[in-house]
């Protein structure tokens, strides 16, 4: 079954299903080796949801919330569970590549980065790609060649917070890579890999193995739940099972929600 859409201050947010499925053998470990500390419900092992978003809003104009895994060939088949279905996904909501006026990549990792290029040709021909300088400054060579240059003048680099379109706007939410960057609107939060699984909704101090610098990446995650907490608002992940998650107030006088287990 589709995901269904939401529509949040205007603009309506479609989940794209790319992909489903664990790590590849090169890459996957135990769930407590990938998130040391958190609680996982008695179940090693981790099924990975690879979402991406397409934003519309009230004029009809597009915004692509990251491009997902890619073709067979993409660098994210070493470690992948399957092709990217980004493609199907854009047909079934009605949207023609050509159609996006503007892409967000939230990271230069392979499962976000590698539906924008294919074939070193772009496939949102008419779309602006919007990088933060950060992500771009650190990147690999071999992810310059292979998404960022073929972009050529689609290439938008921003530094921190810049609006996509008015009231969807990116955040430059650094630790899990260097220009990490969210997309806002209204009180929704599609946070890319700030949050990559439910343990770190109970516990965000818990760190991700993939991490690149994982102190940096439990800041930016505290700070960000606890200002979407505040705001009573709501996260679209891409990796959780279910894109939508809200995230209730904490009680500051009342009882803490922990996932802890008392033997
Ligand atoms: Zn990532
Ligand atoms: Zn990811």
């Amino acid at each position: 079954m589709p995901h269904q859409s939401i529509t949040v201050a205007g603009v309506e947010v479609f989940p794209l299903c790319d992909a489903v499925g664990p790590m590849g053998a090169s890459i996957r470990r135990p769930l407590p080796e990938m998130f040391p500390g958190g609680c996982h419900g008695g179940s090693d092992e981790w099924i990975l949801h690879f979402h991406c978003y397409l934003l519309r809003d009230a004029a009809g104009r597009t915004v692509l919330v990251d491009t997902g895994i890619g073709p067979e060939d993409s660098p994210a088949a070493s470690w992948a569970p399957v092709p990217g279905a980004l493609g199907s996904e854009l047909a079934r909501v009605g949207v023609r590549p050509e159609e996006v006026d503007a892409v967000v990549i939230t990271h230069l990792h392979s499962d976000h980065a590698s539906g924008a290029v294919i074939g070193g040709v772009p496939v949102f021909a008419n779309a602006r790609h919007v990088f933060q300088r950060a992500e771009v400054d650190a990147a690999a060579e071999e992810v310059l060649a292979q998404v960022v240059r073929p972009l050529g003048e689609r290439v938008q680099v921003v530094d921190g917070q810049a609006d996509v379109l008015p009231g969807i706007r990116v955040f430059h939410t650094p630790g899990h890579t260097p220009g990490h960057q969210v997309v806002q609107v209204g009180e929704l939060v599609l946070t890319g890999d700030v949050v990559l699984h439910p343990t770190q909704l109970a516990d965000p101090r818990v760190t991700y193995l993939y991490d690149s610098d994982p102190e940096l990446a439990v800041a930016t995650r505290v700070e960000l739940l606890e200002r979407v907490r505040a705001a009573r608002g709501m996260i679209a992940t891409a990796h959780f099972a279910e894109p939508f998650t809200v995230l209730p107030p904490r009680d500051p006088g009342g009882p803490r929600v922990t996932s802890t287990v008392s033997a």
